[in-house]
């Protein structure tokens, strides 16, 4: 079940280094993605296909995205998966249930990008 809102309250999301001050969670299982604290909020815009299972095709419709947590080290990952690679990207879905993509991994820089609007906040402190 997909939300259509889009959630930008950024700073809500933030402590005050601008790292996530709640645990990220799959919004579709009770997958826990990354802790409290794991990562860093960054504006950077990149194009991200529509959530979908992993066993079906995507509908074909992208979502422009400003807002990613950067995840610096693969391993920084609670739960993760990634789903295929396209050009020099990989995508990311969840661990459990396999709904993405909720982000990417770039294969140049290592670097991984979850969207914020693609995630679920839980136990905020
Ligand atoms: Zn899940």
């Amino acid at each position: 079940m997909m939300s259509a809102v889009i959630e930008n309250d950024r700073e809500t999301k933030c402590d005050a280094n601008g790292k996530n001050n709640s645990r990220i969670c799959c919004k579709f299982c009770p997958s826990v993605i990354l802790n409290q604290g794991a990562t860093t909020l960054v504006t950077h815009e990149f194009i991200l296909p529509h959530m979908h299972p992993k066993n079906k095709d995507d509908d074909g419709q992208v979502d422009t995205i400003n807002d990613y947590w950067l995840v610096e080290d693969m391993y920084t990952f609670e739960n993760i998966s990634v789903t295929k690679t396209v050009d020099n990207i990989k995508y990311l879905a969840c661990a459990d249930c396999e709904i993405g993509p909720v982000g990417y991994m770039d294969l140049d820089t290592k670097k991984s990008y979850v969207a914020i609007s693609r995630v679920l906040y839980k136990d905020k402190t």
